[in-house]
Parts: structure tokens; sequence; C-alpha cells
């Protein structure tokens, strides 16, 4: 039988359908915390080493003030993410600025917080100038493999996808910034999104320890960090393996030897960028069952919807649900699990084996404490639902409301 527990007690969850309104997204604080260390203790060979958590995973403070205090940077790519870090009394080399396409006054806003800037076209550089802007003192760019690497279905193949640049314009970047007296250097890739293949993220380490041994060869650059990226992936389905951060971390750091230290570089940081593996399987997405429905196949209609986790829909991706206080009742039937968006691809489950389901039953839906309520959006009207925190004390925190209506109409101008 498909089985995979629950992140938190069921009676937790239970207890919370019946404090809040669903739908909303349970999130778990000691889950949280302990992803940070284990990552942590994994890469502890690393001098200075530290994830950035990317806060586009899941942007509210409350979680990102636990994952800063349990050691991690945060990663920012927007604006508004730099504002939360800087409200939030994060700056410096506590963050990392990893961006593409990246307006003016986003440079502006991440050189003023004095952050890492992963620049993602060497041009930007010639651009700023343009712009009268200065250079962050830390030259960094995102490199794209382009046809060397596969990728993999989230972010795309390399050569295809928008990110970063070619090892010849990094080549042209560094000596253009060295031209200019700078003398600080870092360098990052991020080639894939949940990926469960621990050898992957060697191989992308490999690769990446090469091109800054290439640098330090070509133009001696000694470089003070490289930064990963990302894209660690979780076990959605109940068959998927966890990633084995062990087996990571030890690959790497033989990478590290092999074309760090073998060419005499001075030791540089090594940083990560992980959202997913933080907080993705720590948050649970709460709904309540507004309706059954039989027609060509059975439908149950929650109700939560696509504007709370759009994954399922916009991936195809799996994400398991339980039926709470059915966990020994066995998968009987066959349903689409909808929402009520007049959208055909508004489902969270197409013909998933569960138990018999009722109007009124509480369904969890698992791993939505990445990119889960953070993709969320308004189409249909559709507000968006609350987030709850379940503390390390044991208490339920209300850390963000479900929008209202008035929230949805703020935007609006009326002509009279
Ligand atoms: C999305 C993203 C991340 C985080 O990816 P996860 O899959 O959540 O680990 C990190 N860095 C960059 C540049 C990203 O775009």
């Amino acid at each position: 039988m498909n089985t995979k527990p629950l992140p938190i007690d069921a009676a937790v969850i239970a207890a919370a359908a019946t404090q809040y309104p669903t739908p909303f997204h349970l999130y778990d604080e000691v889950g949280i915390r302990h992803a940070v260390q284990r990552l942590n203790a994994a890469f502890a060979w690393v001098p200075q080493f530290r994830n950035y958590f990317a806060v586009k995973a899941l942007p509210n403070p409350a979680i990102l003030k636990m994952v800063v205090a349990e050691g991690c940077g945060l990663d920012c790519s927007s604006f508004t993410e730099l504002f939360m870090a800087a409200r939030m009394g994060v700056r410096d080399d506590a963050i990392m600025f990893t961006s593409n396409n990246t307006p003016l006054d986003e440079y502006r806003m991440a050189l003023k917080l004095g952050s890492f800037i992963n620049f993602d076209d060497v041009d930007h550089l010639n651009w700023l100038d343009a712009q009268k802007v200065r250079w962050p003192e830390v030259i960094s760019f995102r490199y794209n493999p382009g046809a060397e690497r596969e990728g993999n279905t989230i972010i795309g193949r390399p050569a295809e996808a928008k990110f970063g640049a070619t090892r010849a314009q990094l080549l042209q970047g560094y000596a253009m910034a060295q031209a200019r007296g700078v003398t600080r250097f870092g360098l990052h890739t991020m080639i894939a999104s949940n990926e469960r293949n621990a050898d992957y993220f060697v191989t992308t380490a490999d690769m990446l320890f090469a091109v800054a041994a290439e640098m330090h060869q070509q133009l001696g650059i000694e470089f003070e960090y490289i930064n990963l990226g990302g894209g660690i992936g979780i076990p959605y389905h109940p068959d998927d393996q966890t990633v084995d951060l062990e087996r990571v971390s030890a690959g790497v750091e033989a990478a590290y030897q092999r074309h760090i230290v073998a060419n005499g570089m001075r030791p540089p940081r090594v940083m990560l960028e992980c959202g997913r593996v933080i907080t993705g399987p720590y948050g649970m997405l709460v709904t309540r069952v507004r309706h059954a429905k039989t027609t060509y196949r059975n439908y149950i209609g929650v109700d939560a919807s696509m504007a709370d986790l759009m994954r399922p829909g916009m991936y195809g991706a799996y994400h398991h649900i339980s039926v709470l206080g059915k966990a020994d009742v066995p998968a009987s039937e066959i349903y689409d699990v909808v929402g009520s968006l007049c959208e055909n691809n508004d489902k969270f489950a197409i013909n998933r084996a569960l138990p018999p389901i009722d109007a009124g039953d509480v369904l969890v839906i698992h791993d939505t404490g990445a990119h889960g309520r953070a993709m969320g959006f308004n189409y249909n009207g559709k507000l968006r639902c609350a987030e709850v925190l379940h503390t390390s004390a044991g208490e339920l925190k209300l850390i963000r409301r479900a929008e209202t209506l008035d929230d949805y109409l703020a935007t609006i101008i009326d002509e009279d």
C-alpha cells in the first residue's frame, strides 16, 4: 500500500483544523530546524559553510527567522525578498542575491544591503557603469554549462535555460573585473531542481570546481566562495528516496580536494541555496472536502485550489494525500481530488487510490512547505489561504492570515 507518514501527529492536525478555518498550510518548526541542522552537519568539513535559504520557497518571516537562527543566510532574487530580509535585520554576507534579468532597483537594494551578488550576465557590469551604479566588492557570476550537462525536468536543460553565462563569458567577465582592480570573487551555478540523485550534485560540484580552477590558472583568481545553488530534492512520492546528504558532501569534498586543494588554490567557502529540502517536507496543506461527485470519474472537491498549491497543476507534480482519521482504512476508491477553479488542471490528484471519502473529511496534502503557498495566484478571484505554524513548544500559531476580498480589491482603481 502507498503510505507516507504525516510529518506531525494526526491529532495536532485535527486540532488545527478545528481551530482555524480550512484551507491552510501547516508548518512544523521542529522538522524545519532539524533539516537545517542536518545540512550543516553534513557539510561541517567546509570552511564557514552556509546554506542560503531560498526565500521564494517559503517567504514568511516566522520561518525565515527560524532558519536564520539555525545559521542559514537568505537567498533573494527580487526587491521584495531583499526588503523582507532587511526588515528582519538580515544583511551583508548573510544575503545572497541570485537574480536574472535584473532590474536596476534590485541591484541598488542588494548593494545597499551589502549582500553577495551573483551576476546572471557579464554585461550587467557594463550596464551598471552606464547607469552610474557602483559594482559590489565581490564579483560573482552564475555559470551555465550548456550542452555539457543534462539538467532536469523542472529547471530544463541548461542549453535551453535562460540562466547564467557561458565559460567564455566568465573568463571575459572576471578579466574585466580584474582590470578594474577587483580582487574578491565568487562563482555560482544552479542547474537542477528537485533532484534526488546525490551523484548529480557531486558532478555539478566537480564541474564548478574545475571551472574555478580554470579561472585560477588563466587569471590567477582566488575565489572567496563557490555557491553550488539549491535544488536538492525531496521524496514527494512514497517510493522516492531521501537524498543522502552525507554522500553528496563526501563527493563534493573529494571534488574540492581534486580541483581546489590539488591546484594550490586558497580554500574558498562552499555554499548552497537550498529551499525545498529545508521546508518542503515540513509543510502540509490542510483542506476540507466540500463535495463528492461522480460522472465519468469520481471527484472529490476540496476547499483548497491551485491558488494555494500550483505544483500539481503546473508540473503534474505528485503530492501525497492522507485522509485524516482514515489511516487504517484501505484505499479502495479511485478519485480525482480537485479545487474549484474554472480550469481543468486544478487537480491535486488524478486517479488516486484513497479510502472512501465523505464531505466534511479533512485531507492532508503532503510536502507543501516549499514552493507551495508562495507560488499561489488569484486567478478566478480565488483568495490565498492562511499559514499556521506548529511551534517547538507544541503550540499552534497563525503566521499569515488568509487573503480577504479587501486584499483582492486593494489594487483596483475605480473610475467613479
Ligand atoms: C529556486 C532557487 C533556489 C532554491 O531551489 P530549491 O529547489 O528550493 O532548493 C536556489 N537558488 C536559485 C537561484 C533558485 O532560483
